[in-house]
């Protein structure tokens, strides 16, 4: 069982972004001079012990006692680390060391003398992808817009997917739709977890990556992770399902591994995540299409809604901003 090192170096170097990594657990395991530190990516982080990969396997984990001294102001350690652990026992191993996010999806909440806390949903994901149903249900897009603003909050790439497009005789319609999301520079990939149309282009995206899923429930979610890779799908809602609707904030997010590589954490409960940490100054830059004007309003603290000398609202009425997303801006500046 487990992966040696010389695999585990392998696997960092089919990822890009690790080999940093690999170098820096090479050189923790100079130190050390023990053989048996091995790298990981945390599946859960969960107070019973953290699911940390150990190849095809899983090892509970705790943390090095040191270490709990450490990050007093956000997760120790959340869903998406990367550490280094050391083996104590058959499917038992303590964590040594938890590498440096790159990225991370998270909540501020406030902590003690108002200093901040951060909640970590998910540690170094690569992009968020934003799965809607074309019909059936019908496309929330403000609910849409809700999540593309916590993804630019997170400074995390999104991708929209248009699902259910077997379901459109006019294929025109659902473009009309989504078209706006493409112009502002969001990818839209149309997809069918009936017809198989797009799952190929969905599944490219996904492999090697770690993506944050998120949408509304019927959009189609489970449906496309098993068309893409059978039984994935299933796994998911069953794991959703036991740890029960409404409960997501208090139940740690999980990791997937996907065959080719990469990975999906399933976020149902994103939509419901606060606003609370991005300043109603800054919530227009999350606007990414509101970005080039923002500098051009009379006032410096311009909340685009009733002040004189507006650029934005002078950008919406001469239609180069969409007057459902200015919508959907104000909605979200009062805290709708
Ligand atoms: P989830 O809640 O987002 O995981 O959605 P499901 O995958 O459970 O799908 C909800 C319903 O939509 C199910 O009845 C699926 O069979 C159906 N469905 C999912 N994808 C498609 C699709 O591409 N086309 C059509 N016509 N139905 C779909
Ligand atoms: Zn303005």
């Amino acid at each position: 069982m487990g992966f040696t090192e010389a695999s585990a170096l392998q696997r960092c170097k089919e990822d890009a972004k690790s080999v940093t990594n690999c170098q820096n657990a090479a050189s923790v395991q100079g130190v050390h001079a023990l053989s048996e530190l091995k790298m990981g990516i945390v599946l859960q982080a969960r107070g019973g012990g953290h699911r940390v990969q150990d190849g095809d396997s899983i090892v509970s984990c705790h943390v090095r006692g040191k270490l709990k001294k450490d990050r007093l102001y956000t997760d120790l350690i959340a869903t998406g680390d990367r550490v280094h652990w050391r083996p104590i026992r058959p499917g038992r191993g303590v964590i040594e060391q938890v590498l440096p996010r790159e990225t991370q999806l998270s909540r501020l909440r406030p902590g003690p003398q108002r200093i901040p806390l951060e909640d970590v949903i998910v540690a170094n994901p690569d992009q968020a992808v934003f799965i809607f149903a074309i019909r059936d249900p019908e496309p929330h897009l403000r609910l849409l817009d809700r999540l593309l603003v916590i993804a630019e909050n997170n400074e995390l790439p999104a991708i929209i997917c248009a699902n259910k497009i077997d379901l459109e005789d006019d294929e025109r319609s659902a473009h009309d739709m989504f078209d706006l999301y493409e112009q502002i520079g969001y990818p839209v990939i149309y997809t069918s977890a009936r017809t198989g149309q797009g799952v190929g282009q969905l599944k490219e995206r996904l492999l090697g990556k770690l993506s944050v899923l998120s949408g509304p429930s019927g959009a189609g979610k489970s449906s496309l992770l098993n068309a893409i890779q059978p039984g994935l799908g299933l796994e998911v809602r069953e794991i959703s399902e036991v740890t029960g609707k409404g409960r997501h904030t208090t139940v740690s997010v999980r990791l997937w591994p996907l065959d080719g590589g990469g990975y999906v954490a399933d976020t149902p409960g994103l939509r419901e995540a606060g606003f609370f940490d991005i300043d109603p100054e800054e919530l227009a830059w999350h606007f990414v299409e509101m970005r080039p004007y923002l500098s051009d309003c009379h006032f410096s603290s311009c909340t685009h809604t009733h002040e004189p000398g507006c650029a934005v609202k002078v950008a919406v009425e001469a239609g180069d901003i969409s007057e459902e997303r200015y919508d959907s801006y104000c909605r979200l500046l009062e805290g709708q």
